[in-house]
């Protein structure tokens, strides 16, 4: 529930359990502008007790939420949908002051959150599962895809709208009920908002819960995650540093993980790539969101003959994003989300150059606002090159290449495999380049960033496992042999 107490002009919210908003009056703990620091509001600080209370409401709705007709489950999905466009405009105000996300982000997040549950609508009327052939005489072989059970979710800040929804909504399409913890960063947009939706849509009690949490009460609402026999899947979307954590846990608990982690998404310009579309793919594919989310582009390998008007084009370009308070519709460039991420972009390029790196533009911080910053000849050990971890922030680190073969091989020095792109007017070089990628997502002449509802994101690596659209239906059903013998049987002894 988001209550406006006018005396104090401070939204309060609650956790959503079992069809409910939790009363008010329980410890809560300040959301942050990023912007200014200014408190966004007071969320509910839940824990342990609220952990249990929502996976026990998910197991008690997933019987008759499995088994809804399809038709049902149908209509609240595309009536949810209807929703999340009715309230556009307070949904890109919430991502802006919660995360700082500009309009075009948002934007961008609810066109991609209104056509995956417009997509998700229909599966309940695909094949169930398939009819196979036994070798023995009389028997017919079924097999069935069944939802797992309750899956837990842990959803992230930076794409907190639409990364949402893809934790829970996969799920939930499937026959699973779900317990989602936002990030404590964003409740309301990672979680919070779609309560609200799902409610007014008319979901049944329990079948999706939220309980938010203060800063350091994560570890224990995951232990009962991973306590609970009523939870099937844990599905995480965070850092591989976390995950790494909650794999250890998973592995003791003997539980399924689906797991969207960090990238370090190259970028090649072949010889022949249309200039003017890399500079244009690059630019929204580096700094959209000022570069904090797991597909941005972080290195650019450049074919030499292309270098030097490619880091002009590029920098005029940047230099005219605008940078701000992303409630003016014109920002491109909102702030960073704290001061750990500004400190860790300043770390980096500094470190850079130190090394010797040319900065090409930007590099100053103004408070959290952190402008699109490229930089050249940056020695391969500097933090920011190596492909070791991500700086998730608006960096950018473009290498000019004579030897595309060596380029290649460098891209993928790196634990990471999430996305990658290559730009080349050559179709068929394309196609064969990116056969040999070792990522989840390859694009030929689009940026590391082009998603799209229906397409299977995600990872291989560190950079996780799992995908999106439909073929999530891979983390979250299992298969059910089911067999039927009609003859005696005829058996050894
Ligand atoms: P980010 O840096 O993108 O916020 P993190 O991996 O640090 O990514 O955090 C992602 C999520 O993991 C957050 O929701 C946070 O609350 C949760 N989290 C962080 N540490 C732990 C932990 N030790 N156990 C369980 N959850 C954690």
């Amino acid at each position: 529930m988001t209550l406006s107490v006018a005396a104090e002009r401070t939204t309060i919210t609650t956790h959503f359990i079992d069809g409910r908003w939790t009363d008010v009056g329980g410890p809560t703990f300040p959301v942050f502008n990023p912007l200014d620091g200014e408190i966004v509001s007071e969320s509910a600080a839940g824990g342990a007790i609220e952990a249990k209370a929502a996976v026990a409401a998910a197991a008690a709705a997933f019987p008759a939420w499995a088994n809804l007709a399809p038709g049902a489950r149908q209509m609240l999905f595309l009536k949810a949908a209807d929703i999340v466009e009715r309230r556009t405009e307070e949904l890109v105000e919430l991502m802006a002051v919660e995360g700082g996300a500009s309009r075009a982000f948002s934007a961008f997040q609810i066109r991609l959150s209104a056509a995956m549950l417009r997509q998700a609508a229909g599966w309940g009327y695909l094949p169930a599962g398939d009819i196979l052939r036994s070798d023995v005489p009389g028997r017919t072989a079924t097999v069935t895809r069944k939802p797992l059970g309750v899956v837990a979710g842990f959803t992230p800040w930076n794409g907190a709208f639409y990364l949402a929804w893809r934790t829970f909504l996969l799920p939930m399409a499937f026959g699973n009920t779900t317990v989602i913890k936002p990030s404590e960063l964003a409740p309301r947009s990672a979680g919070l908002v779609h309560a609200e939706i799902l409610e007014e849509a008319g979901f049944p009690a329990g079948t999706f819960n939220v309980i938010t949490h203060a800063p350091g009460a994560a570890a224990e609402i995951a232990e009962v995650f991973f306590e609970s026999p009523a939870v099937r899947c844990i599905n995480f979307t965070g850092s591989d540093k976390t995950a790494r954590i909650l794999g250890a846990q998973a592995g003791r608990a003997l539980k399924r993980m689906v797991l969207e982690l960090g990238g370090f998404n190259p970028v090649i310009i072949l010889d022949d790539a249309d200039l003017e579309e890399s500079i244009r793919a690059v630019t929204f594919g580096a700094f959209l969101h000022q570069g904090q989310v797991c597909m941005n582009s972080r290195k650019v390998y450049v074919h030499s003959s292309l270098h030097d008007d490619f880091v002009s084009g590029l920098t005029a370009r940047v230099e005219g994003l605008k940078i701000g308070d992303p409630r003016d519709p014109g920002v491109i460039i909102g702030p960073l989300i704290d001061d750990r991420a500004v400190e860790q972009i300043q770390v980096r390029v500094q470190d850079a150059l130190d090394r010797g790196a040319t900065l090409v533009t930007g590099g100053r911080a103004n408070g959290r606002l952190y402008p699109p910053t490229i930089l050249t000849h940056v020695p391969a050990d500097a933090i920011c090159a190596t492909g070791a971890d991500e700086t998730f922030g608006p960096l950018l680190v473009i290498e000019a290449f004579d030897d595309a073969e060596a380029a290649f091989r460098a891209s993928q020095n790196t634990p990471f495999g999430l996305s990658a792109s290559i730009m080349t007017r050559d179709r068929a070089r394309g196609l064969d380049l990116a056969a040999r990628f070792d990522t989840g997502i390859i694009h030929i002449n689009a940026p590391t960033m082009a998603s799209e509802a229906a397409l299977p994101v995600g990872g291989v690596k560190d950079s996780g496992w799992g995908r999106s659209g439909y073929y999530a239906i891979e983390d979250f059903t299992e298969v059910r042999l089911t067999t039927l013998s009609s003859e005696p049987g005829r058996y050894p002894f």
